[in-house]
């Protein structure tokens, strides 16, 4: 579809952005909605982010979304931060208010609660702990997300044991139990959602290395990894019947609120955005 010269503006900053899949995303959206609109990736480096950033009012953009390496020091530069993006120290989403001011949020937490949610209607936040395998960027926003929706006890378990401990001193220390890396196979014993959070499963990356044996058969298991879509560790999952919600979903979910912001409405996930976005 053409734009016009009305047409609504947003877009994504990396540093590469070859590899995002928000331009099909937010594309597919776009199209199937009939709106006068273009999401554009651009390219911008560490040292440019600021200036890209403060450039989004005076191009007449509505906001975009930062990926890596930007989300933290994206955080440290709008105007203004949502408690969501203050409480994970990061930003994947910025809206432009009329008078220029620039909000930043973080979404990835929601799109990780909406995907869980639509994959595996049975599972709720109370019954039983949740098991997190990784301590990163991304798993801070599932951890804080994960507390919020009521799960009584977070069990964290990344390679680096400090990363894990820290992240529970600053976010809740009485629900989030630290677990040595060793011990992440038993701490699956009485969990209700295991999580993979580590880059470990993605294509290129060796496999996450993690017995589901002790993993109760009503828990479900979920990856943040979504190339490939079946992760080994969801295909152990699904081999002993546990419920499974691949990561792809998240990415989509996560979507959801800056397109609303920028473009005026509420998109949907659906199979037909998941085959597109799988086909670009
Ligand atoms: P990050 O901040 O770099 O964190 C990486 C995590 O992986 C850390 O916990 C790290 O442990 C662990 N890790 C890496 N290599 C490891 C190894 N060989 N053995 C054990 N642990 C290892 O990355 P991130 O931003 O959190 O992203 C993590 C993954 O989530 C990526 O695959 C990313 O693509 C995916 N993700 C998906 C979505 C989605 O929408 N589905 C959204 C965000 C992220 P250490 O602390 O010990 O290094």
């Amino acid at each position: 579809m053409s734009v016009t010269g009305a047409a609504r503006l947003a877009g994504v900053m990396g540093w590469p952005i070859g590899h995002s899949r928000s331009p099909q995303l937010h594309g597919h959206w776009l199209e199937r909605y009939g709106i006068d609109g273009a999401y554009v990736p651009s390219t911008v480096p560490p040292d440019g982010l600021e200036k890209a950033l403060r450039a989004l009012p005076l191009l007449g953009f509505r906001g975009c979304n930062v990926t890596i390496p930007h989300k933290t020091v994206a955080a440290a530069l709008v105007d203004m931060l949502e408690p969501a993006a203050a409480r994970i120290g990061a930003v994947n989403t910025i809206t432009v208010s009329p008078d220029g001011q620039l909000t930043g949020t973080n979404t990835d937490g929601f799109g990780f609660l909406e995907n869980l949610k639509q994959g595996a209607a049975g599972w709720r936040a109370e019954d039983g702990p949740a098991l997190v395998i990784g301590a990163g960027g991304a798993a801070r926003a599932i951890v804080a997300t994960l507390l919020d929706s009521g799960v009584p006890e977070i069990r964290l378990a990344n390679r680096t044991g400090e990363k894990a401990q820290e992240m529970g001193a600053s976010l809740d220390k009485s629900r989030i139990v630290p677990i040595p890396w060793n011990d992440r196979a038993a701490a699956a014993a009485g969990a209700a959602l295991v999580v993979n959070t580590t880059s470990l499963g993605m294509t290129g990356q060796p496999a996450l290395d993690l017995s589901l044996a002790e993993l109760p058969a009503k828990a479900v298991a979920t990856d943040l990894v979504y190339a490939p879509l079946t992760t080994p560790l969801l295909l152990v999952a699904a081999a002993r019947s546990n419920a499974t919600v691949d990561g792809l979903g998240m990415l989509l979910h996560q979507a959801r609120p800056g397109f609303a912001a920028w473009f005026g409405v509420e998109p949907m996930v659906d199979t037909a955005l998941r085959q597109a976005v799988l086909a670009g």
